[in-house]
């Protein structure tokens, strides 16, 4: 059977589809995506990382074909599978060389499942993953050069320019949670202090709301099942401690959106993750404080939106890594 023009053999469609994977601490979620970035079929299975790396990539490899069998696709329409890892990748190498949060160092990741499933596997870091496939078919779909963030315990970042992931020389492109805005502030996972995720992600509205309360500070925030979502709950209330903590991590996080801005010009940022949920909350001081530091220029061709693929980001992107590799 040759292939014919434009995807057509005797008529009929071929299809052409991937399995796209998000390898996360907790869970890995997959899914199989068709051309036009629509999931076909999604499911996960926990990762039980103390299991070890080899576990974890048989549980992928598993994944794997039962998302194949559960859609029913033909094995020959599934064209590779994309992995998204949550850590630092040297993908030439085809290593997970430093995923903290599942203990893996140097970890052979493409050649044993290329050789498993034999098809082509491609691999990237989940948040330039979560980029891609928001800048696919998610809030970004339409523009040129997106940048994307996501606000969780951390803050991560992925910059998409004419639809591919900037990688950098060494695969640290976009690293935008870590870009030093205090020097003399708080100490940051990285070893360097007041990086923009000390303050503005989950795990750093936490922090200055924590420390609001040890200085006294009159609040309704209860430091009993302190969250990032209960400080933006009391903000909305008119929680005065929880308005000027909301203040500081947007202000801090549209201080960083515009250096970013300004050095890659991007038609479109895409904000996600847990704390984006807080809405306008969030994203009209973010906006306030963006426009006030970026360029007139930048900020002028930039529109500021809420991610929407949700939770689906990572494995869309994944999918997308191994349709247009
Ligand atoms: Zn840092």
């Amino acid at each position: 059977m040759s292939m014919v023009g434009m995807g057509f053999v005797e008529g009929e469609m071929v299809l052409r589809v991937s399995v796209g994977i998000d390898l996360g601490g907790t869970f890995i979620k997959g899914a199989l995506i068709d051309e036009q970035g629509n999931l076909l079929v999604k499911d996960e299975v926990p990762t039980e990382a103390s299991n070890g790396a080899q576990w974890i990539l048989k549980r992928i490899e598993e994944l794997t074909l039962q998302l194949i069998v559960q859609s029913s696709t033909k094995r020959s329409e599934v064209v590779g599978l994309g992995i998204g890892i949550p850590g630092f990748i040297d993908p030439s190498r085809g290593l997970a060389e430093e995923v903290i949060n599942i203990g893996w160092h140097d970890v052979p990741v493409i050649a044993p499942l290329q050789t498993a499933l034999d098809m082509p596997v491609y691999m990237e870091n989940d948040a330039n993953l979560a980029a891609l496939g928001e800048a696919w078919v998610g809030a970004g779909r339409g523009y040129r050069n997106a940048l994307c963030i996501t606000l969780g315990t951390g803050v991560g970042g992925g910059v998409i320019i004419n639809g591919k992931v900037l990688q950098g020389e060494s695969h640290m492109a976009g690293e935008i949670g870590h870009f030093v805005l205090d020097p003399d502030g708080a100490p940051c996972n990285c070893g360097h202090r007041g990086c923009l995720e000390t303050v503005s992600s989950a795990t750093g509205v936490v922090r200055l709301a924590r420390e609001r309360i040890e200085q006294g500070e009159q609040t309704e925030i209860q430091k009993a099942n302190l969250t990032a979502a209960t400080v933006f709950a009391a903000a909305d209330r008119g929680d005065r401690v929880a308005q000027a903590i909301v203040h500081e991590a947007a202000e801090t996080l549209g201080r960083g959106l515009a250096i970013a801005a300004n050095l890659i010009n991007p038609d479109v940022i895409v904000i996600g993750g847990g704390m984006a949920r807080a809405g306008e909350t969030l994203f009209t001081p973010v906006r306030l404080a963006f426009q006030a530091y970026a360029l007139r220029r930048v900020a002028q061709a930039v529109t500021l939106v809420p991610a929407s693929l949700g939770n689906d980001a990572g494995v869309v992107g994944a999918g997308k890594l191994a349709l247009y590799p």
